[in-house]
């Protein structure tokens, strides 16, 4: 099994005492597409319906990428995990299928941020249900998951998509872009303010790496406001959300009564929503990510934006494995 924690391997360790031209071929050669060493499953509720979801993850080809299929409906198409698939981004993002609405899968982000975090390109996603089991809220129940499933590598480059231009969205007095990105590895920043001062203002900022997913973002879980959730019952939502799978925040206090992970485990929640979103690129997207007061609708307008400018993007594949095979 590869190294999933983000650690050094032992390869990478002794990287120092390799000849200058092997360094090179290192650092210009592109990472290969990984999946699971063997599929493995679960059982949660749903966050939205309450319903008790089976959950399976199997490898798939290189080339694949991430696909979700219902089986619970007869001959529903499978759901590429892609932003052109999204079909609702009110509270969470939806995956469906435009002519057969029955065929959809909700609440797929913080699954797709720990496949992005754990470094897997290619899955299929098997549900029998309308959406994902929530566990606890976060991602740190799929991140266990995919570290049980084992990940193996495949005999394709990684695809990988910089972005060339500026590409930004606003609505209202919240935003969000896309920027160039110098370095090697997904840069994101957000901001969040809520009226609650429970939440106040926030900030964070990281570069994306399997470490820094681990250790900064997939732990963090989900909130709500207490005025919303009555709100959200009444409209069929939130059927399942409890204290135990999301904060709940009552203005200036949290009524899980054991608090918070950590001080702004919301703002951080909010960058592994993002994170899962712009998996939905269909690759690793390389760039810096910046919001403010964003949430799902906004992520996924950024990446129809992205696409429409034919300018703004590369995709940087086949020039990184041509310049290893040089
Ligand atoms: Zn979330």
């Amino acid at each position: 099994m590869d190294n999933l924690s983000g650690e050094p391997t032992p390869y990478s360790k002794s990287a120092e005492i390799l000849p200058a031209t092997m360094r090179q071929m290192r650092t210009t050669s592109s990472p290969a597409q990984h999946t699971l060493h063997h599929a493995i499953s679960a059982v949660g509720i749903g966050l939205h319906t309450g319903r008790s979801i089976n959950l399976t993850m199997e490898p798939a080809p290189a080339g694949h990428g991430i696909v979700f299929q219902r089986t619970d409906l007869p001959d529903a198409a499978p759901l590429p995990a892609r932003y052109d698939y999204v079909v609702e981004t009110r509270l969470n993002t939806v995956l469906g299928d435009k002519n057969h609405p029955e065929n959809r899968v909700a609440t797929v982000e913080h699954l797709m941020a720990a496949l992005c975090g754990c470094g897997i390109d290619n899955a299929r996603i098997l549900v029998d249900g309308p959406e994902t089991p929530v566990f606890d809220g976060s991602a740190a129940d799929f991140v266990f998951l995919l570290d049980c499933a084992g990940r193996k590598t495949q005999d394709l480059p990684r695809r990988v998509i910089q972005v060339m231009e500026p590409v930004r969205v606003d609505y209202k007095n919240a935003w969000v872009e896309l920027l160039p990105n110098d370095g090697p590895t997904p840069h994101l920043s957000m901001s969040i303010d809520f009226p609650a001062s429970a939440i106040g203002t926030q900030s964070f900022a990281l570069d994306l790496t399997p470490t820094t997913f681990r250790n900064d973002l997939a732990r963090n879980r989900t909130f709500a406001m207490r005025q919303e959730i009555e709100a959200l019952h009444q409209a069929g939502l939130a059927l399942g959300g409890s204290l135990l799978n999301a904060i709940v925040v009552d203005n200036d206090h949290v009524l899980n009564p054991t608090g918070l992970r950590c001080p702004d485990e919301f703002i951080r929640h909010k960058i592994m929503d993002a994170v899962g979103d712009l998996y939905m690129a269909g690759a690793v997207l390389n760039a810096r990510f910046r919001g403010y007061r964003s949430g799902h609708a906004l992520n996924n307008q950024l990446l129809h934006a992205l696409f429409a400018q034919s300018s703004a993007w590369q995709d940087t594949t086949n020039l990184q494995s041509a310049s290893a095979a040089a």
